[in-house]
């Protein structure tokens, strides 16, 4: 099931572009995500299958965070610096990854989505409402122009 609809997953995260996208984001109800950190060079993706944070680092790190959910918006969130995450690949074999820098932040942002979180949820209801906003706004721009 989930070999079968990575490659249109892969597709819609290139032509956004994106580096990471998770199943609920394309409306499916599966806990996997891919995540190509380079998209602009070789396609080197991974595909992580129920995907869980075995350690989260005590130092955090702060990095602009964007979303395919959330086009446009961009805010600094604050996370672990570093994860070491489990999951299954595509042939179902149990692997890990040591995770830090963009990959960490990308790799929490991505099973976020998992639960229904977003980055925005991570902000102050100050930072978050502004967002929201602004999205209230373009919708509305939208429907006139
Ligand atoms: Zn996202």
């Amino acid at each position: 099931m989930i070999r079968s609809i990575v490659p249109r997953m892969l597709a819609t995260m290139y032509a956004a572009p994106g580096i990471g996208l998770a199943a609920p984001q394309v409306g499916l109800d599966l806990r996997f995500a891919v995540i190509d950190l380079q998209p602009d060079e070789k396609p080197a993706p991974i595909t992580l299958i129920n995907p869980r944070i075995e350690q989260k680092s005590r130092e955090e790190a702060t990095r602009e965070e964007g979303c395919l959910s959330l086009p446009g918006h961009y805010a600094e969130v604050t996370r672990p610096e570093r994860v070491v995450v489990a999951y299954e690949d595509l042939e179902g074999q149990p692997q890990t990854i040591a995770a830090d820098g963009l990959l960490a932040t990308c790799l929490q942002h991505e099973i976020d989505h998992l639960d229904g979180i977003l980055f925005v949820d991570h902000l102050s209801a100050l930072k978050r409402n502004m967002i929201l906003r602004k999205m209230v706004k373009e919708k509305r721009a939208r429907k006139i122009g």
